[in-house]
């Protein structure tokens, strides 16, 4: 699994939007927007005008979960595109797969089976998208998934708290927890 927050935006936006309300001044805004951040029912709106764009390749049991949040929009790569361009390795798939079940895949691939392919693939097979959400979704998902049994939440929720410039805002001043070395990193 590989995560990589490639950029964000709108923070100076949300606190100018914050300081509207009271006409207050810009520069007392950091300390407000602390202060709402951890307060749901509106308070914290300002959150949905801090953009994440957020580069996953993240096995497909783990984006049917991801895949329930729905303020937020992905772009993917296409598993229809991928399967028929090449035989499939282990590496395409989080923590491996059975080699019996490889084989059989690229049996098909081979015969440019793609149905067969597609109704075979496991669910561990890694798929890449360009997932963009604002900080009040990935709250959410934080506050949902922190205790996840899935390792793979604890891997994307530790990753984006590390890249993101106001990890705060999202954990309420809590350390950012060290990045499980039991997920794979790199793929
Ligand atoms: C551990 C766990 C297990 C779960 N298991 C299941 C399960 O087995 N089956 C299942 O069906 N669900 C399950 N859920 C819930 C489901 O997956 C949630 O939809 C998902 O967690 C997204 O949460 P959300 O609706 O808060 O987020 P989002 O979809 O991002 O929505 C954010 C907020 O906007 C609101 N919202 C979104 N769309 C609308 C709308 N159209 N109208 C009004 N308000 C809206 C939501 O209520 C929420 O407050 C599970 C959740 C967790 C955390």
């Amino acid at each position: 699994m590989r995560v990589n927050v490639i950029k964000e935006a709108g923070y100076e936006e949300a606190l100018l939007g914050i300081s509207l309300s009271r006409e207050a001044d810009i520069l007392a805004m950091p300390e407000r927007a602390k202060k709402l951040a951890p307060l749901d029912h509106g308070h914290n709106k300002f959150l949905e005008s801090m953009i994440l764009w957020i580069d996953v390749n993240a096995p497909r049991y783990w984006w049917q979960e991801a895949d329930t949040y729905r303020l937020s929009t992905k772009q993917s790569a296409s598993s229809m595109y991928l399967i028929m361009k090449r035989e499939l390795t282990q590496d395409d798939f989080q923590d491996g797969i059975d080699a019996i079940v490889l084989g059989r895949l690229n049996d098909f691939i081979r015969a440019k089976d793609f149905m067969a392919a597609k109704r075979h693939l496991p669910e561990a097979f890694l798929q890449r998208r360009l997932w963009c959400m604002s900080y009040k979704t990935f709250k959410n998902i934080y506050e949902q998934r922190r205790n996840h049994k899935l390792k793979e939440w604890h891997f994307f929720l530790d990753a984006v708290l590390l890249q993101i410039e106001h990890a705060t805002l999202i954990t309420g001043g809590e350390d950012v927890r060290v990045v499980q070395s039991t997920v794979q990193g790199d793929k």
